[in-house]
């Protein structure tokens, strides 16, 4: 008879997680904090607060669907820490999201905030369901009724949401309508900046949309530019076509960059011609996934790894590059558009082989920069023209970037640890001077 999995480990299923038996995420971020404790001799009282979130938050909540059905629905939101400012961080919508992964994901986000210098802590949430099987108007009940049950868990100095894999602007419009209609007060604009990530006509910032693909564009030119490596002609493979994986192919393309190799959790494909990345954007967005795109030859997912391609993205779900696609990857940089894309074993491999990885925490980080600035927008009554949106990002990534590279040297660590060291040493800064109440 077949056994229910844990819900910690229910992981495979479609191609992009078709993979062996995958880490627990929460144990993979534990494992590169650890690495990160030791280099920077971190005193062990305050290690140990970081280690675990603060709060951890599961909740049921009942939704009446369009056809009159009542389902009941399996949301989350942990909130690892806020020492630096409100908890923030996206929300997400898939059918197999966990406690463990929520707990990896917001503390993730809690090294992104500090490591950006931003004034927040870590927070992050979702619905276990397949947003795919749902149409608009169901998926306006669920997220509205989920916003519900969230209450006074969420607020706009407290913690603050945010789009993820499965959630868009539309969802945070959602989001923020249903927070301001239950949380009557004089102040209904102030209630507004509750979320990030919102459509411009609803108090969203330019550059929003585009801010993580942006990101990591900009860290792929930081790295190309110290390797002396030119970008024009090189080229990429994507795995992940949302968000995140398409403005980075697109912004790519301008300079040169061609994209010959793209995958999602419906399969994979390569084209040596090169992908028009934009055609692929809009085949996304009318079907929902790659499945039925007429470019290219259909690829299996170890050929998709082994693409002989200068850079690679993987911009979907968490634990791709295990140690068998550690070993397969040809390109000469892994740059983490997704969260968590590599796992303890591949991140290994990867530098054994001398592969350069540029980690989540940095990579990624431009959404979340550009939430501070919608935020801050919101905060002030003033909406920004998207060339300032853009040249703040840009200026700041390319800083953190930069302050990455500088402590890797200093303590003759990798990418990723470098990228712990300082967002650790921030908050470690903070804890000294305030101490451990009472
Ligand atoms: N979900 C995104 C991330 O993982 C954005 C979070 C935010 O903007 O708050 O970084």
């Amino acid at each position: 008879m077949a056994t229910k999995k844990e819900d910690t480990k229910s992981r495979e299923g479609s191609p992009v997680t078709a993979h062996h038996q995958r880490q627990n995420l929460f144990e993979v971020v534990t494992a590169q904090l650890h690495k990160a404790y030791d280099a920077i001799k971190l005193e062990s009282d305050i290690a140990a607060i970081l280690s675990q979130p603060k709060n951890e938050l599961i909740i049921h909540f009942p939704v009446r669907l369009k056809s009159g059905e009542v389902r009941m629905f399996k949301g989350y939101r942990v909130q690892h820490n806020n020492i630096l400012g409100p908890y923030k961080g996206g929300v997400r919508y898939h059918q197999d999201v966990y406690l463990d992964e929520c707990k990896a994901l917001a503390s993730w986000m809690t090294w992104k905030c500090a490591l950006a210098k931003l004034p927040y802590g870590g927070g992050k949430g979702g619905v276990k369901f397949d947003p795919r099987q749902y149409d608009a108007d169901d998926l306006e009940r669920i997220t509205r009724r989920f916003t519900h049950a969230l209450g006074t868990n969420i607020g706009p100095e407290y913690d603050i949401p945010a789009p993820d894999m499965g959630t868009n602007s539309q969802t945070m419009d959602w989001m923020m309508d249903t927070y301001v209609n239950i949380n009557s007060s004089v102040d209904r604009q102030g209630l507004k900046r509750v979320v990030t990530g919102k459509s411009i006509a609803c108090g969203g910032s330019q550059g929003r949309e585009a801010a993580t693909g942006q990101g990591v564009v900009y860290c792929i030119q930081e790295w190309a530019h110290a390797k002396r490596f030119n970008l024009d002609g090189s080229t990429l493979a994507v795995q992940g076509y949302g968000n995140v994986g398409s403005n980075a192919a697109r912004i790519l393309s301008r300079m040169g960059v061609t994209l010959t190799a793209v995958g999602d959790h419906t399969g994979y494909y390569r084209n040596p011609e090169g992908f028009n990345p934009h055609k692929l954007a809009d085949h996304v967005k009318r079907q929902r996934s790659l499945d039925g795109y007429p470019g290219g030859q259909k690829i299996s997912r170890e050929e998709f790894f082994a693409s002989e391609v200068d850079i690679f993205v993987p911009a979907a779900l968490e634990l791709q590059i295990g140690s068998d696609e550690a070993k397969e990857i040809r390109a000469k940089v892994v740059v983490e558009g997704a969260n968590g894309p590599t796992d303890t074993d591949g991140d290994r491999v990867l530098a054994e082989r001398g592969i350069d990885i540029i980690p989540d925490i940095l990579a990624n980080s431009g959404g979340v920069i550009v939430s501070y600035y919608e935020w801050l927008q919101n905060k002030r009554s003033e909406s920004w023209e998207a060339d300032e949106v853009v040249s703040r990002l840009e200026r700041r990534m390319r800083r953190n970037y930069q302050a990455v590279v500088d402590k890797a040297r200093d303590l003759k660590v990798d990418y990723r640890t470098a990228s712990y060291a300082i967002a650790l040493e921030r908050l470690r800064d903070v804890y000294r001077a305030r101490g451990i109440w009472p």
